[in-house]
């Protein structure tokens, strides 16, 4: 695979019929273009990163990409883990030009393309007091996020993103565009919803949304270290019951420097709870009054904020262009061994960008959607664990990464995971990703109709049956 892409040059590209912006090595703007969040891979070098411009450039690159047997990779907003939307050699398709959002307020039908980020549908949505539930990431492209499943603070009210798509619309590799919908090819329809970016170019998402027209009551609420134990134990009590308007992840960091952090707080480990209740702000009260009850907080800052920045606390984290590991998987529950494991960690991490987070599912995510009803899997999850690191020396690679893997291994991780949220762990931890045999021989079967050569490998990859 590699030589095929490594010797091919490009030079019999259709630019006549493409009208999209093609940019090469050498060319201005390449250095911006090839720019992603994991830049691990600084060296990787795509040989013709392709901007189309519509659905009909994105068939001519895949119809050229299939005459050459040629591997492409696919660039939604860059936020990949594993770097896979710039190989080396490759050709990319980079989607950023496909940003249009249409919203229907009447029947709250969202129609976005695919290069839109998280953000932007955030923003666009919210004018009509509308949301689609995501992620907790700005700058993460609403694409490769959907594809996968989509998790985030309001997870537990309304499901997982895929959970709240109504249709694609997809390129294939033979330049056909097909509707992937529970009526149109519903067997596609189901891998897209947690099977990556495995079939085809997909240029449109439509997706239902949910009414969201007050503020949130969101924030942080710091807690020092030594009641870290303590406060995650009552939680893992607590949150089976709380409201499903709850949105919690609770990160395990050195403390950054924060508003109303005290100096001689910064840099020391801390337990930081990232809340989001979207109910009416009128019981919310209840709510914070528990959490801040766990212990006694460093800091709360907590307190009725519009969705859009409610949906940007981990803004600062975003970097691009930095080098980066992260390992995510599921627990079934949040147990005593398991806070050990994670305090412990913390407090041997390589590095201040060093963050271990626990996201609670339970509540609509859990219990509203079969498991078989998509792809993504979450069954038997009761928390989502995920560390993440990032550095910018070379030679650290090994450090931070081992830490990660480490931390990894001594916890109780599900067979099943959230394959968007972790670096790919190989062929033989993808066998279980999707929850069971069924799910894989299922995702395998519609790999093979769709790209039996495996040309679409850049990704958490299927192989086709
Ligand atoms: C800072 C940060 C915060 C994050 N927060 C969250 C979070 O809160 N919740 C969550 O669920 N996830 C989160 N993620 C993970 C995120 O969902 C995945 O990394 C996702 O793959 C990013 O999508 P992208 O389009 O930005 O990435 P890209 O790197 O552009 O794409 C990733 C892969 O998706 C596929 N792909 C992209 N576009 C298309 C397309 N149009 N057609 C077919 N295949 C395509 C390709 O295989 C590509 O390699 C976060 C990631 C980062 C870096």
């Amino acid at each position: 695979m590699t030589s095929a892409i490594a010797t091919h040059r490009f030079d019999d590209f259709p630019t006549s019929t493409f009208r999209g912006e093609l940019i090469r090595p050498g060319d201005e703007g390449y250095q911006s273009a090839r720019l992603i969040f994991n830049m691990r891979q600084a060296e990787a070098t795509p040989a013709l990163i392709a901007r189309p411009v519509d659905e009909a450039d994105v068939a001519v690159a895949l119809r050229y990409a299939s005459a050459h047997d040629l591997p492409v990779a696919v660039r939604g907003g860059g936020h990949g883990f594993d770097g896979t939307a710039m190989p080396d050699g490759a050709l990319v398709l980079d989607m950023i030009g496909f940003k249009g959002i249409e919203i229907d307020p009447e029947t709250r039908v969202v129609r976005a393309g695919a290069g839109v980020l998280l953000g932007e549908l955030d923003a666009a949505a919210q004018a009509h007091g509308l949301v689609v539930p995501s992620g907790t990431n700005g700058t993460t492209g609403i694409a490769g996020l959907t594809l996968g499943g989509g998790i985030g603070t309001l997870m537990r009210r309304f499901g997982a993103t895929v959970d709240n798509l109504i249709s694609c619309t997809m390129v294939t590799l033979d330049g056909n565009v097909v509707t992937a919908s529970v009526t149109e090819n519903p067997d596609l329809f189901w891998a897209l919803r947690g099977g990556g970016g495995n079939f085809g170019v997909v240029t449109t998402f439509v997706y239902r949304a949910h009414t969201l027209d007050h503020d949130v009551m969101a924030g942080k609420i710091l807690f020092p270290f030594e009641q870290s134990q303590e406060v995650l134990k009552s939680l893992a009590e607590w949150m089976p019951t709380a409201p499903r308007e709850l949105g919690l992840i609770c990160a395990l960091l050195r403390c950054p420097p924060l508003p109303s952090v005290p100096l001689e707080m910064i840099g020391q480990p801390v337990l930081v709870l990232v809340a989001v209740y979207s109910g009416q702000l009128e019981t919310a009260g209840p709510v914070v009054a528990h959490l801040t009850g766990l212990g006694q907080p460093l800091v709360t800052m907590i307190q009725p904020t519009p969705w859009i920045k409610a949906n940007s606390m981990f803004a600062a984290g975003a970097i691009y262009g930095r080098r980066c590991y992260s390992r995510g998987g599921y627990l079934s529950a949040l147990s005593l061994p398991t806070i050990t494991v994670v305090r412990d960690a913390i407090l041997k991490a390589p590095g201040p960008s060093a963050v271990l987070s626990l996201w609670f599912l339970g509540g609509a995510i859990s219990e509203d959607f079969a498991e078989d009803s998509v792809a993504f899997s979450r069954e038997g999850a009761g928390v989502f664990w995920k560390g993440i690191s990032q550095w910018d020396i070379p030679e650290q690679d090994e450090t931070f990464q081992a830490w990660l893997d480490e931390t990894a291994k001594a916890l109780p991780l599900r067979t099943n995971g959230y394959s968007n949220l972790t670096d790919d762990q190989g062929e033989a931890w993808r066998r279980g990703l999707w929850g069971s045999v069924e799910k894989l021989t299922r995702l395998r079967a519609v790999k093979a109709q769709w790209d039996p050569r495996n040309l679409f490998r850049f990704n958490k990859n299927i192989v086709p049956e």
